[in-house]
């Protein structure tokens, strides 16, 4: 029998000194760490309630810009009206995400923390998992490994980030802001979630004990953008392959670009030869197929994933031409 401790935090400080004791866990909306505890893949000895915490609003920065409190709802943050008014992007990544069950429980942070869906991680009956067991081995590199990376991934762990809303997060240019022991401090999104490397256990840089307490946009900066996202079914489902596609254009030229894959890496992959390949240029068929190819540089298929790069080329493609008004 597994025992649990359950404690709701009053505040910030108090969550953070309630999560000092090693095995302690915070839960917002547990649509993640509930599931992944009924799997016994997590095992917290301590459940820290932050979701009655006050981090659930989201209000416009002086700078023109957005904070999204941490606890505030998938489903609030889609339907905020400054957030479909100026962060397009971003409501149509989340609504793209889970179920609207689902959507109305999670929150922002927890989001930012969710696991991936490798088969091998969320059933430990199926192999060993160098992510739930260090050094235990991967059981997805010779076994199916159809939706793993084909960007980033290390010999240790090929599994793939499933979270929408940091794709767009990230081609956003948002930033995540974290309290923790050691005080405040803010991580551009980009950096939050880290590649597998040797150390595949941590998603993210997070430390021992911190919580996240919000996510800051900058003042919005792309005029044209489109989230698409290709998955084995309608809705319901984690992507195959995401893409986040902003731009920014001077005349008839993109200014500046983002193009941000999802379901491809271990993190959000920011494809930055392919927004080079668009910098400066008009969008034109040609300048869309080298984008697109300049976002598959390095991919490396395995097994059962190599549909995923034509798969990514397409998506890039197809998402840029929307964006840019040419579909
Ligand atoms: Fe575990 Fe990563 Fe291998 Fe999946 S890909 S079994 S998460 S180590």
């Amino acid at each position: 029998m597994h025992s649990i401790s359950y404690d709701r935090a009053r505040d910030v400080a108090h969550a953070i000194e309630l999560a000092r004791q090693p095995g302690a866990k915070f839960i917002g909306g547990g649509t993640n760490l509930l599931d992944l505890y009924k799997s016994g893949v997590e095992r917290p000895v301590r459940l820290v309630d932050v979701s009655r915490l006050p981090l659930a609003g989201i209000m416009e920065l002086p700078d023109g810009g957005l904070r999204i409190g941490a606890t505030a709802s998938n489903t609030a943050t889609a339907n905020h009206p400054l957030v479909r008014q100026r962060y397009r992007l971003l409501s149509d990544a989340l609504l793209n995400g889970a179920s609207s069950q689902l959507r109305n429980m999670a929150t922002v942070g927890g989001n930012l923390l969710q696991r991936t869906r490798c088969y091998y991680f969320t059933d430990p009956t199926l192999g060993p998992c160098n992510k739930r067991t260090p050094g235990a081995g991967c059981a997805a590199r010779d076994g199916y490994n159809r939706i793993h990376a084909i960007l980033g991934a290390s010999e240790q762990c090929i599994a793939t980030n499933p979270s929408d809303m940091s794709v767009a997060l990230c081609a956003l240019d948002a930033v995540v802001r974290l309290h923790g022991p050691n005080g405040e401090r803010a991580i551009p999104l980009a950096d939050f979630h880290r590649l597998p490397e040797d150390r595949p256990q941590d998603d993210t840089v997070i430390a021992a004990g911190e919580l996240i307490t919000a996510v800051d946009l900058p003042p919005p900066r792309f005029t044209a953008h489109h989230y698409l996202k290709v998955r084995d079914r309608a809705s319901y489902e984690f992507a195959l392959v995401a893409v986040a596609a902003a731009l920014e254009f001077d005349g008839a030229s993109v200014r500046d670009a983002r193009v941000v894959l999802g379901g491809v890496a271990h993190k959000p992959w920011r494809a930055q030869a392919a927004e080079d390949a668009l910098r400066g240029e008009p969008l034109s068929n040609e300048t869309l197929r080298s984008a697109a190819e300049a976002a598959v540089q390095g991919a490396r298929p395995l097994e059962h994933n190599a549909f995923k790069i034509e798969l990514a080329r397409r998506a890039v493609e197809r998402a840029l031409r929307i964006a840019g008004g040419m579909a």
